[in-house]
């Protein structure tokens, strides 16, 4: 072997390479082992498991099935700690970084205190009334990708107010001169848009609400993209799908407006992931739609 070969090989063949002399060296190179388990991993975020069909996950101590490709989702809560771990019934584990939200905190003095409560019978009754619908439509479960092909913004307009900050609303009634207090966490993505303006589906999905007229909401889409992640937008000025209709990501769904108690013409869209391997609904919480928007999106 001339000496040049002896070191070109030296070169190629870094760490444990055996080379019998006067045969080609043999490189053996191990693709990256990707874990399992990956996604927006940021508190607010979502967990994408991807292994076998039928596979069993468990983050952070919830269990999910993986679907017919294979895929397990899983919200990450807002307050979620900084490591999570997670495990496969295929015995692979591993611990995902889970990076902190660091939200702002508002006080919102004037508030018009009788704009928001349900004071009359009457509106008593539609609170009510709506409220039930709601919750019928959040028992309901339909496959679909989740966020596996990423998501689009559901209309093109800019972002006017983020998902996570607490709001405090100090004011006085202008109906019983009293004072009222609120504190709420904004669960949503609020895009500024005139109203009118077209709203698309996100992402593929099942419609399981629409309804023109709910008390808070006004006119208000649930759009179930399975894996328990829900699509839910509100102050709608007009409703273009019932129930049961099942729609690809662009499809027009919506038009945007004012109606149920708002401050102004926008879209509010929010994403709740609900556990689907549970019957109890009071684990399920709200994510940021603008960490789905980071996730790539396949066409
Ligand atoms: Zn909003």
């Amino acid at each position: 072997m001339m000496l040049r070969e002896i070191l070109l090989a030296l070169v190629i063949c870094t760490g444990a390479c055996a080379q019998v002399p006067g045969t080609e060296p043999v490189i053996e190179t191990t693709p990256p082992v990707l874990p399992a388990c990956q996604g927006a991993l940021t508190q607010g975020g979502l967990v994408i498991c991807e292994g076998t069909p039928g596979e069993t996950f468990t983050v952070a101590g919830v269990k999910q099935v993986a679907d017919s490709e294979g895929s397990a989702q899983f919200g990450i809560s807002s307050n979620a700690p900084a490591v999570i771990g997670w495990t496969a019934s295929d015995g692979s584990y591993g611990d995902l970084t889970i990076a902190e939200r660091h939200d702002e905190f508002r006080t919102i003095k004037g508030f018009d205190c009788d704009k928001v409560d349900a004071r009359s019978a009457e509106q008593k009754a539609h609170a009510a009334r709506s409220w039930q619908i709601k919750q019928d439509a959040f028992a309901t479960f339909h496959p679909g990708p989740g966020a596996l092909n990423g998501f689009i913004k559901p209309a093109d307009a800019p972002a006017s107010s983020p998902f996570g900050p607490t709001r405090k609303y100090i004011g006085v009634s202008k109906v019983t001169g009293k004072p009222c207090e609120s504190t709420s966490v904004h669960q949503g993505y609020d895009m500024a848009a005139p109203i009118g303006t077209p709203v698309v589906a996100p992402a593929d999905g099942t419609i399981i609400l629409a309804d023109p007229d709910l008390y808070y909401e006004g006119g208000a889409i649930f759009l179930d993209h399975g894996h328990g992640l829900t699509s839910v937008f509100m102050h709608l000025s007009e409703v273009d799908v019932k129930p049961g209709d099942v729609v690809k990501r662009g499809d027009l769904i919506a038009k945007t407006g004012n109606s149920g108690r708002t401050t102004g013409p926008h879209l509010h869209w929010a994403v709740k992931w609900r556990n689907a391997q549970s019957d109890a609904r009071s684990g399920d919480f709200y994510i940021d739609p603008a960490l789905l928007l980071d996730l790539p999106a396949s066409d």
